[in-house]
């Protein structure tokens, strides 16, 4: 009945998310600016409900994994001793023609997997055969050129080399630099890990596909610190875990898919890489990267800050550096993701039947269209919607307030006492708030109230005495 990912439409999704407060151009009243994006209330609620499951899944619910907020400006060394000053460059190429600039390795994607010869090293430094422009279709694409995808800045008041510094690319390297700091701190014994929610810039070449290739982005990632040679469990072990995460969040399993990373693909030091791929209407592309990485990025701190990296083992007895297991999310692209899922359209009939709209086809006689977001409720912005029947009576009004003041001081709640009844249950579905209550007269007399369901517009009376634990057991 709810429509493939695949077949909702990026331009009618971007609508609602304008239209209903979930997501803005930034800056639009001056243009905007390519690759950064506003989230407007709606949408800071569902990233909020990423974030807030995530931390509770990785964090507060393990007994191994503790939280790090790290500056997004550290010291440039930093990202010398990652790699990412030498070597964060993506080679990519310039229209002649049209003067737009694309990542080499996309223009593979855009002539097909055929021309995919080669490792995606040698990809990156080559044009396919025949390649062409693809915005304006030329064959006037210069030779991929380096291009480093870091944002420079200055610290301090004057602008020169030795004041440069950089606005983090991601997340994963503030943990690597405190981990001397957390394992003397925390008590951790190794397996362990180190979490991290926070903004990473990337002067993308391409900034495409409404929020999914941005400028300035969320992550989530964890660095989970292994014993040498224990690699390859723990990678088999978070890419269940996380796929696990995926589903409780909403995502089908049919519409998620690992990509295993052949060994020519691999990251110099990497052992082991699975990608977990969603199906976005633009394509198959990646969620979250999850890397055996060995003991690089501990080695190059050693090596590069001259301070040791290596943890004692109290039970063998042994002295090594960590290795790491990284699974790395986009907060961003996992909104995207829930937004492109939850998005149906449908025809619903006066006696309830629901039916799949067609595209582009009014519906027939007798039914009126909707639009839903068929948020599972963990996600969703807002868990509940209260409403008076009637705005001008006030003995409905005081009784919905009570019941909405109540439940907001569990979970995010939303007030609508103006217009039909049909239309303001019409407004949250387009929101994807799966619950509606409303307040009637019945309500007066019995104390009870109509409890709506979004999917199933059923509704049932509830007495307003067993109302928080009836959602609780809904909501969780
Ligand atoms: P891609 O190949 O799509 O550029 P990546 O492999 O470089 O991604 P990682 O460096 O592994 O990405 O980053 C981990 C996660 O951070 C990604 O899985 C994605 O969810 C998120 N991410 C990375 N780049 C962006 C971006 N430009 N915009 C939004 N999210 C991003």
């Amino acid at each position: 009945m709810t429509n493939t990912s695949s077949s909702v439409s990026l331009e009618a999704l971007a609508s609602l998310c304008k239209r209903r407060g979930f997501i803005f151009q930034t800056s639009e009243i001056y243009g905007g600016l390519n690759g950064f994006w506003d989230y407007g209330p709606l949408g800071c609620e569902l990233k909020r409900n990423i974030k807030q499951l995530w931390w509770r899944h990785i964090v507060q619910s393990r007994d191994d994994v503790v939280g790090l907020d790290s500056a997004i400006i550290m010291h440039p060394r930093v990202w010398e001793a990652s790699g990412h000053v030498q070597g964060f460059t993506d080679p990519m190429v310039d229209c002649r023609a049209c003067k737009k600039r694309f990542r080499a390795d996309q223009l593979y994607e855009e002539v097909g997997p055929e021309h995919e010869t080669g490792s995606a090293a040698e990809r990156q430094l080559r044009l396919p055969a025949g390649a062409k422009c693809p915005a304006c279709g030329a064959q006037e694409l210069t030779e991929p050129r380096a291009f480093n995808l870091m944002f420079k800045t200055f610290v301090g008041p004057v602008e020169e080399e030795s004041a440069v510094a950089y606005l983090r690319p991601e997340t994963a390297q503030g943990i690597f630099a405190q981990f001397g700091n957390i394992l003397a701190v925390s008590r951790q014994k190794v397996p362990f890990g180190i979490a991290q929610i926070g903004k990473a810039f990337r002067n993308e070449i391409n900034p495409r596909n409404f929020t999914f290739r941005s400028r300035e982005f969320e992550q989530m990632e964890l660095e989970f610190f292994v014993k040498p040679g224990t690699d390859a469990e723990w990678h088999a072990y978070w890419v269940a875990e996380r796929l696990k995460w995926y589903e409780s969040i909403g995502l089908p399993a049919s519409s998620l898919q690992p990509y295993v990373y052949r060994k020519d693909e691999l990251a110099h030091y990497a052992g082991a890489c699975t990608d977990i791929m969603y199906a976005f209407p633009f394509g198959v592309q990646e969620l979250e990267g999850i890397a055996a990485r060995g003991a690089f990025d501990l080695s190059r701190h050693q090596e590069f800050s001259g301070k040791s990296m290596e943890y004692f083992d109290p039970d063998t007895q042994e002295k090594f550096v960590p290795h790491v297991v990284e699974p790395s999310a986009g907060v961003d692209r996992i909104a995207l993701a829930l937004l492109c899922n939850a998005y149906r359209e449908e025809w619903i009939g006066k006696d309830g039947q629901i039916l799949p709209a067609e595209p582009n086809t009014p519906p027939p006689e007798g039914f009126e269209m909707r639009t839903v977001l068929g948020f599972a409720p963990c996600v969703a912005p807002i868990k509940v919607a209260v409403f008076p029947l009637l705005k001008n009576k006030p003995e409905l009004v005081q009784a919905a307030r009570q019941i909405f003041e109540t439940l907001r001081r569990r979970w995010m709640c939303f007030w609508d006492q103006t217009g039909a009844i049909g239309r303001r249950y019409r407004r949250q579905d387009e929101i994807g708030t799966p619950f509606g209550i409303t307040v009637d007269f019945q309500t007066l007399s019995d104390q009870t109230v109509t409890l709506r369901e979004r999917d199933s517009m059923r509704q049932e009376r509830v007495s307003v005495g067993r109302l928080r634990e009836e959602l609780e057991n809904r909501i969780g």
